[in-house]
């Protein structure tokens, strides 16, 4: 196989790789083309009216005002009186779109959203809406619109324009809904009067509010009075209109909200909803738990479980998807029909069941159809056994998952094999050519099959099945190769090096979580350094102390967290431009006039920058000018530098700098002086600074060279870089930051919002520390006559193991963020190696000789 194969196969199998996550792992609960069962039981309640109330926590809701008298008054009566109250666990994520769909359809959030970038469902469902004979939904566009079906439901909503999150009050939205439904019932279609139908309100006031003012303001509590007016209006209206005590009433809420605003995640402010029902159909059953609403064992329910209940009430199909369970403690109907009840349920919840089950090679010994009839004969219907059925169906969902993740991970070593294969002719120096094995092949192959068999994989999996295969036959050429790579050493060696290359990707990892190791990493490796190097025995005094001055930052606030202080930036340049004046080394620059005018333009651009912000006023077009001008003409720079090594990395660092401290906002760009200033001392380290000095650039030099060999020093020389490369990235934020990137970082080049140059600014900001490690790196393994060839090898190793940890970590569950984090990890460490050799070949075009243009004929 030769290099450019090897970068191909490389490069789909990763690919597959990264897409077998949304495969294995973020696949959807939701069972296509289910029918529905018709129920079993009778009707408890004509209609239903539902109301939730948007982002209310149960907290609030059931506060008192000072007078001692109850804010949701009339609802919660009516829980004392004549029906139910519980706390309503809400789903992960705790956010709008999922929270309906849960207490409408019965079940959680559907994470292959995460492709459509969690806006909609990708897979069509149903809701306790479209199974109703007929229903009106009042709200919001953005959930409203979601639930409305041409042939069953009609969505009545407001313009989105109307959603201001800077008014002083959003309860108008609530008051919208209760108006419309109002005139709605002054002139209602005949479809009102027939059985079977419901009336669905959202009243987004309080989300609004929340948001807005926080949930202890006075906005947001006073919105539980106005809810609660609402409500008592809306039943009035109903139930003067059918005069017959046939509805029931459901108030409950999406989601909760923390206490500066925001929802999401699972916190207990966040996750406890209210859920209020009375009216036909629902018995009065906790008088005594009316008077402790605060009380952490009050009765709680799933919110899940709300979707057949409201079912059940109206006597109507089940949502297909469903897999609630209803409390059928509330019902108040006779023991026969609550027996019929419970039917309804455990067979639409079997339905699934079988449906799930039929597709996978896995049995679930709990549960079986026999005893399922059985059960369904006895006269005392236990709910356990729906709750196993439940679990069924969710073991059925997660069933495959270890069997695909073993097929993806072995395909992936297997790749390892090839890699490690590759390079054993830069390590060891008689290396056997490659030969087919044919005894590997046939056992890895079986393997591969036999699961493919047994597990009955369906033809969209047997699809890794053959991913991995396909990579077996290339690993058979290569696995004797590495079998004599490991005989030739000595067992501890390898054991040593495997076990040491391991832990520093599992340590790599944890630094993604925790930014203040890297800081440990970098206050360590001098003394490491110097033990480990052969070559350099002495410390480095300024090794040590550039590096010290490096681990502070992972340990600092995010810039992100930590506001906009622009003047230090402004301080930085100065400093900069002083100490380049001053430097001995910038008299050897060709363009160091060239360089000065680029320093002195970025810091005219922030001082106009600050001094706008100081009066308030808009920053002058000039500074926007000034900035597009620095961003262009740095880049000429490099490249227009002398072919001495040490001159060269110098004017990309600079040239870095007053683009990087443009894009800067507060001590970025002291961060970045320090990692220049620690890269240097690195190099000097590596390299005797006599070389150093006179070291010219290679003509015609290829980047991707053979030459060489590959030594236990350049592993750790390797490893080294990485640590850079971490520290270039977590050294001002974390991964969490690239969504909260402020748009004051880019005021200097526009004042308007435009989303797509943000992005391309942003993205620069993030690669714009790299450069200067991968010209340290490259100047490194030039002047050592390191083969970037088996680098690149040892890259595609060492990012796959970070990887394969991150692999076992993607999430299913839990808040967007949390899911969004453990993709964006796991594609950053699997496209780590990509990124790191583009990067090279950027650092290769900027310290190419052939650039070389005198730019000043003095
Ligand atoms: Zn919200």
């Amino acid at each position: 196989m030769n290099f450019g194969q090897y970068v191909i196969v490389t490069f789909i199998l990763h690919a597959l790789f990264f897409f077998s996550i949304f495969e294995i792992f973020l696949t959807s609960p939701i069972i296509t083309g289910l029918d529905s069962l018709p129920p079993k039981n009778h009707r408890l309640a004509k209609r239903a009216v539902i109301v939730s109330i948007d982002g209310m926590r149960h907290r609030t809701f059931v506060l008192k005002k000072d007078d001692g008298e109850l804010r949701a008054k009339h609802i919660l009566n009516r829980a004392c009186k004549t029906g139910v109250y519980a706390k309503s666990i809400t789903q992960l994520p705790t956010e709008s779109r999922p929270g309906h769909v849960a207490f409408l359809g019965g079940f959680g959030e559907d994470v292959s959203a995460v492709m459509a970038g969690w806006k909609k469902n990708p897979v069509p469902f149903d809701t306790v809406l479209n199974q109703s004979r007929a229903a009106w939904a009042f709200g919001s566009p953005d959930i409203v619109d979601i639930f409305s079906e041409p042939a069953h439901v009609t969505g009545i909503t407001y313009s989105e324009d109307l959603e201001d999150f800077s008014t002083s009050n959003a309860d108008y939205l609530d008051t919208w809904v209760e108006k419309q439904f109002e005139l709605f019932m002054q002139e209602p279609p005949a479809s009102v009067n027939q059985p079977g139908i419901i009336f669905f309100l959202h009243l987004l006031g309080t989300d609004t509010n929340g948001h807005a003012h926080r949930p202890k303001s006075s906005q947001y509590i006073n919105n539980v009075d106005v809810v609660d007016n609402i409500v008592q209006n809306v039943e009035n209206i109903v139930n003067k209109f059918y005069g017959d005590n046939e509805t029931a009433f459901i108030v409950t809420s999406d989601h909760g909200m923390t206490e500066w605003g925001s929802h999401g995640s699972g916190s207990k402010d966040e996750t406890v909803t209210p859920f209020v029902a009375w009216g036909a159909g629902i018995k009065h059953n906790n008088a005594q738990s009316c008077h402790s609403f605060l009380d952490p064992a009050h009765e709680k329910i799933d919110q899940i479980d709300i979707s057949p209940t409201i079912s059940l009430l109206l006597g109507n199909s089940l949502p297909a998807n469903s897999i609630g369970i209803a409390p059928f403690s509330i019902f108040s109907t006779s023991s026969k029909n609550l027996h019929e009840l419970k039917v309804t349920n455990m067979r639409q919840l079997w339905h699934q069941y079988e449906a799930k089950s039929s597709s996978s090679g896995i049995s679930y010994p709990k549960i079986s159809y026999e005893k399922l009839l059985q059960i369904e004969n006895s006269d005392t219907l236990q709910t356990e056994f729906l709750e196993d059925v439940v679990n069924g169906i969710q073991f059925h969902h997660k069933a495959l998952r270890p069997v695909l993740s073993f097929i993806v991970i072995s395909m992936m070593i297997s790749w390892q094999l090839v890699s490690v294969g590759l390079s054993a002719r830069f390590l060891v120096d008689d290396v056997r050519r490659p030969k087919f094995s044919m005894l590997f092949f046939v056992i890895a192959a079986l393997t591969i099959l036999g699961l493919t068999i047994h597990y009955r994989l369906s033809v969209r999996n047997s699809l890794w099945a053959f991913a991995a295969m396909w990579s077996f036959y290339y690993s058979s050429y290569y696995c004797k190769t590495v079998f004599q790579l490991v005989k030739s050493s000595k067992p501890l060696v390898v054991l040593k090096l495997f076990f040491g290359v391991s832990f520093v990707a599992f340590l790599t990892t944890l630094i993604f979580n925790y930014r203040w190791l890297l800081s440990l990493v970098f206050i360590i490796f001098p003394f490491f350094n110097a033990f480990i190097a052969a070559r350099t025995s002495k410390y480095s005094r300024s090794l040590i102390a550039s590096f010290g001055i490096l681990s502070i930052f992972p340990i600092l606030p995010t810039i992100a967290d930590s506001g906009i202080h622009r003047w230090l930036v402004v301080a930085t340049l100065i400093f900069g431009t002083i100490c380049f004046q001053q430097s001995s080394f910038s008299s050897r620059l060709q363009t160091k006039s060239m360089l000065s005018i680029l320093l002195w333009m970025s810091l005219l651009s922030q001082t106009l920058i600050c001094i706008s912000d100081l009066f308030s006023v808009k920053p002058p077009d000039l500074s926007t000018y000034i900035s597009w001008a620095v961003f262009f003409l740095s880049w000429t720079n490099p490249f227009l530098e002398c072919q001495d090594v040490r001159c060269r990395f110098h004017a990309i660092s600079i040239s870095c700098l007053t683009v990087y401290c443009l894009l800067s906002t507060f001590y970025e760009g002291i961060f970045y002086i320090v990692l220049v200033w620690s890269l240097g001392e690195w190099i000097a380290v590596e390299i005797p600074l006599s070389n150093f000095n006179s070291a010219k650039l290679k003509e015609n030099s290829m980047l991707f060279s053979d030459v060489g060999k590959f030594k236990k020093d350049d592993l750790r020389r390797s490893l080294v870089f990485i640590f850079f490369i971490l520290m270039a990235f977590f050294g001002c934020g974390n991964v969490a930051n690239l969504n909260s990137f402020s748009p004051s970082s880019i005021l200097p080049f526009v004042h308007v919002f435009n989303p797509f140059l943000r992005g391309f600014l942003l993205f620069f900001k993030v690669i714009l520390p790299f450069l200067p490690v991968c010209v340290a790196f490259l100047i490194i393994i030039r002047l050592l006559n390191i083969p970037f060839t088996a680098i690149f090898h040892f890259l595609v190793v060492f990012s796959d193991l970070m990887a394969f940890i991150f692999f076992f970590k993607v999430r299913d569950g839990g808040s967007w963020m949390d899911i969004g984090l453990s993709i964006s990890y796991f594609s950053i460490t699997l496209l780590m190696f990509l990124s790191l050799t583009l990067l090279m070949c950027a650092a290769h075009l900027m310290t190419h000789k052939k650039w070389k243009i005198r730019p000043f004929s003095n």
